[in-house]
């Protein structure tokens, strides 16, 4: 079966200002992977809807998103240091988080078995009632929002090199999401600590894995064998959501981490075996090396269609087991608070 990509040409008019990193060609970057993925067949283009104000007061304050509209629609500005808007990034935001629940729509009809949302700007960063970090609406929230109203139980992995605070925060208290982060530490946002492991009913859903600058694909998987594995076992996900960014490359600019474009792949292959085909979704989240973009966009797709594509040469290195064990400690003395 198939994989559809959502995108839409108004993800362009979003302008986050000059020179910014988070600009249009990233999206051009991740569609130029399609021909490179070996996969071009299986993959089916839709234009997605945009999401209704009841998608987005799931997860935000409606105080935030009507400031946020007006703000966008009389003309933009800037709404944190690195994040800025124009009238068209209004239309962008909505079409972005409109996406995911376009493809569990479509997914849920049978049109294939997996999606990819190419989305801009990116979400992991909205937090409830702000902007923050190039992410105006939380689109993977939005979407595992309205799966968890269905009764689904999502499994969210975000391997964007940033925490995704956002995510974290709106389903930090939620059992039915289980979020879980790998990312470098210490960055920007400067949260994610193993010691966040969710509260209140969602103790113990959510798992934060911070790894050092040069971290290569052997912590991931031992961070997947003895810390994420028998987590992900317990809660058993009907659902799973990839939060896709990219920057985890050991080529981008704007992070330290040392992944190649197939470990990318890799791990996609991993978080879709955990579930039935059709209840599968990746987001582009950030990334900024537009060839890195590229490479693993093509890995990540080809993952997707069951194929490996191997266009790099993978990431060597020693798994960082002292790290980890440090991490899987704390976590275990958070958890018995
Ligand atoms: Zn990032």
């Amino acid at each position: 079966m198939g994989i559809l990509i959502g995108t839409h040409p108004k993800f362009a008019e979003h302008d986050s200002g000059t020179h910014h990193p988070e600009n249009p060609a990233r999206l051009d970057a991740v569609l130029s992977a399609v021909p490179e993925s070996g996969v071009a067949d299986a993959v089916k283009f839709f234009v997605p809807e945009p999401a209704t104000m009841a998608d987005l007061y799931r997860v935000h304050e409606t105080n935030y998103i009507d400031a946020l509209r007006r703000f966008c629609l009389m003309g933009g500005g800037r709404l944190d240091p690195d994040t800025a808007v124009s009238v068209a990034s209004w239309d962008a935001a909505l079409l972005a988080a409109g996406s995911g629940v376009d493809a569990i729509r479509r997914l849920r009809g049978g049109e294939a078995s997996s999606a990819f949302l190419a989305v801009r700007p990116p979400g992991h960063h909205a937090v409830v009632d702000r902007a923050m970090g190039f992410c105006l609406i939380n689109n993977v929230a939005v979407a595992a929002s309205s799966l968890v109203i269905e009764g689904e139980r999502v499994l969210i992995f975000d391997f964007d090199a940033h925490h995704g605070n956002g995510t974290q925060e709106i389903f930090y208290k939620n059992p039915a999401v289980l979020y879980v982060s790998v990312h470098q530490y210490p960055l920007y946002p400067g949260t994610g600590r193993a010691e966040e492991v969710g509260s209140g009913d969602g103790h113990g859903s959510t798992i934060n894995i911070p790894v050092p600058a040069g971290t290569t694909s052997a912590t991931y998987r031992a961070a997947i064998d003895e810390i994420i594995w028998p987590a992900v076992e317990k809660f058993a996900p009907t659902w799973v959501i990839a939060s896709a960014g990219f920057d985890s490359h050991r080529s981008d600019p704007l992070a330290e981490l040392g992944l190649s474009a197939p470990d990318f792949g890799e791990l996609t292959s991993w978080l879709f075996s955990l579930v039935e085909p059709g209840r599968r979704l990746a987001f582009l989240e950030g990334g900024y090396d537009l060839d890195a973009l590229r490479s693993s966009a093509a890995s990540t797709l080809a993952a997707m269609a069951g194929e490996r594509l191997v266009n790099e040469e993978p990431s060597r290195g020693e798994a960082h087991l002292p790290v980890l064990r440090a991490i899987k400690e704390s976590r275990a003395r958070s958890l018995e608070l």
